[in-house]
């Protein structure tokens, strides 16, 4: 752990009652950013939700109101946390470009609500939402199905994946690290969600946790802990050399001095080998079952 980076270690957890799914009314059109080649994906999320990370990704914001935390616009305060949380979103997206640049690939991330006002949604839950287990995933996903017509938006914008990520206005005593349903939690998890507590444990939640959060969606684990690709082993070494992976933990603060990996890249599908995997007996990436 270097002087500069807290190292903090995300804890995954899982798992309610769906309210009322608020669209936004919209304010002004905007450009679309076009593709020379796109089609559909009939994509069924076997890799994590989104796909392909060198394609076209559209993240849908949704500010979501629970039985303990509320947004209300009308406070400027509030506006100014949603406009942080955009901003964060912009770091985090410019940082994974940066970092998947040696790979030849340059994704392109629609999330950018003040210009295009229908990727910002509003919705209700009237249960505790800000917990750390998978309970409350099906109201989530039955909010998603209801609030986003993602097939019309994945049209709209050209993109072939979408990630939907939500945001509740908890405050620094909130215990719950933010989350997301991670596709080697089960195959039924065909719609991944993502989770933003915008405050956890005193602190506010950085831009990395995004991209950590949005790694996830393309099929980069965790390496923090034993789980369906990652043995005990790694997890410790990881511990020992003190890993700047993003997967492994996350800086804290706006600046991102965090690392994607050669493993990370393997198991995003931009590499066919990672020596660590046969080193450290890993499961191979679900990638390596495709043509790219
Ligand atoms: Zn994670």
């Amino acid at each position: 752990m270097t002087s500069r980076k807290i190292k903090k270690i995300i804890l995954v957890l899982f798992l309610l009652v769906l309210s009322s799914c608020i669209d936004q009314p919209s304010k002004t059109p905007a450009t679309i950013p076009q593709k020379t080649q796109y089609k559909m994906n009939q994509y069924q999320g076997e890799y994590g939700s989104a796909g392909f990370i060198k394609d076209h990704t559209l993240i849908v914001s949704i500010y979501a109101n629970d039985k303990n935390t509320q947004w209300n616009f009308d406070d400027p305060a509030h506006q100014q946390i949603k406009k942080q949380t955009l901003s964060y979103l912009s770091l985090a997206t410019k940082w994974i470009k940066k970092q998947v640049k040696p790979y030849h690939i340059s994704p392109e991330f629609i999330y950018d609500w003040q210009k295009y006002n229908d990727l910002s949604l509003t919705t209700t839950f009237n249960e505790d939402m800000v917990v750390d287990n998978i309970s409350m995933y099906s109201l989530q996903k039955q909010c998603i199905k209801q609030l986003v017509d993602s097939h019309t938006l994945q049209k709209k914008y050209q993109a072939e994946n979408i990630i939907y990520m939500f945001f509740f206005n908890t405050d620094k005593t909130n215990p719950i690290n933010p989350w997301s349903l991670s596709h080697s939690n089960g195959t039924d998890f065909n719609t991944e969600i993502i989770n933003i507590f915008v405050c956890f444990d005193d602190i506010l939640t950085p831009p990395a946790s995004y991209a950590h959060e949005i790694l996830h969606c393309f099929g980069a684990p965790d390496l923090y802990y034993e789980n369906a690709y990652i043995m005990q082993a790694y997890v410790d070494h990881c511990q020992e050399i003190c890993s700047n992976d993003i997967m492994y933990g996350v800086s804290f603060g706006e600046e991102m001095i965090d690392e994607l990996s050669e493993l990370d890249a393997y198991y995003l599908g931009l590499k066919d080998h990672c020596h660590e995997v046969e080193q450290w007996h890993l499961h191979p990436s679900d990638y390596q079952k495709e043509d790219k």
